[in-house]
């Protein structure tokens, strides 16, 4: 088994074969994230189409139900921008948490500019005013982890980043304080090199060279902060649409996003970005249990109460 390692100022990668199957590790050095790729696992073809759910009964997001089926604001409000419908999340798992349906339609195999555009921006006027740092995320069908089908996407604040933002955030402050330059400036014009550039001037576009799963893409955001974002939101919906479009001529339609912000004292180290994951779906209609929390911002959601854990097993006679 042979092993040749590439050292790279931003990322280590690692070239090993197990018999005639390639294999890397890779690590990127701000996060200390590792991963590996296993290129010949595609050849397995568990990847089945993505279905759309045909079924429409009992949604709360179809408009015979939303304004009934939602909850609204403190002052009894619901935010709506073209299609767009957006509310607190009934079972949030953020200090600040909110919905924002994206279409009429229970389905479809595309969105809009302007759905994608009302919807982002729906988003940053449910977040923004709301201390800590912000995220705007989607999980898109149930392999992703949606556990509903209509198209949404979810906004948290927290007064605590959550671990790969933290990690980012950190890695920025260390990596000016050594180089006296901002990290994301620096990997734009490293990853043109590396061949990993994808499009994009206003918000550049990149191949993650360590990736969180399945082609992540990454988008650079100019900005920092949330207060910031609201001119460049044509420009992002249309770069999501484009990736989208790429993900689906691959065969995967599955996917979540995540756009990550620094809180609004942010010290000019740190970029706001996007980071999206292709899905595989080996069961086309099951609901993952793993959706943007656990796949990109790297901090699982549980439901259970250790204690109460701990209780149940005491309950249970040896
Ligand atoms: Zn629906």
């Amino acid at each position: 088994m042979g092993s040749a390692a590439q050292n790279h100022p931003m990322f280590r990668i690692e070239e090993y074969y197990a018999g005639d199957c390639r294999l890397q590790r890779r690590s990127e050095r701000l996060t200390g994230l590792h991963c590996r790729i296993a290129p010949d696992r595609l050849k397995r073809g568990i990847d089945l189409p993505a279905k759309l759910p045909s079924t429409r009964r009992g949604c709360p997001f179809c408009p015979d139900a939303v304004f009934t089926a939602t909850t609204t604001f403190p002052d009894g409000s619901r935010i709506l921008r073209g299609e767009s419908v957006t509310f607190p999340n009934r079972f949030p798992f953020s200090r600040w948490h909110t919905v924002t349906v994206i279409t009429h339609k229970h389905s479809v195999h595309t969105f809009t500019q302007d759905q994608m555009e009302n919807a982002l921006s729906a988003q940053v006027q449910s977040l923004i005013g709301h201390t800590g740092y912000p995220s705007i995320n989607c999980n898109y069908l149930f392999t992703a982890g949606a556990t509903l089908a209509h198209p949404h996407l979810q906004g948290i604040v927290d007064p605590r980043p959550t671990t790969l933002l933290e990690r980012f955030l950190r890695g920025s402050r260390q990596y000016f304080r050594r180089t006296g330059s901002v990290y994301w400036d620096d990997l734009v014009e490293h990853e043109r090199a590396a061949g990993r550039f994808l499009f994009g001037n206003e918000i550049p576009w990149i191949a993650s060279a360590v990736p969180l799963g399945e082609r992540e893409v990454r988008g650079i955001l100019p900005v920092a902060t949330l207060d910031e974002v609201e001119p460049l939101i044509p420009r992002l919906a249309a770069d999501l649409l484009q990736v989208m479009a790429v993900y689906a001529s691959q065969g995967t339609r599955a996917f979540n996003f995540s756009i990550f912000f620094d809180r609004s004292r942010s010290r000019g180290e740190f970029r706001a970005f996007c980071s999206m994951i292709a899905r595989i779906s080996p069961n086309a209609l099951s609901i993952s249990d793993s959706a943007f929390m656990e796949r990109i911002h790297l901090e699982p959601v549980v439901l259970t109460l250790p204690e109460d854990l701990a209780r149940t097993f005491r309950r249970i006679p040896d």
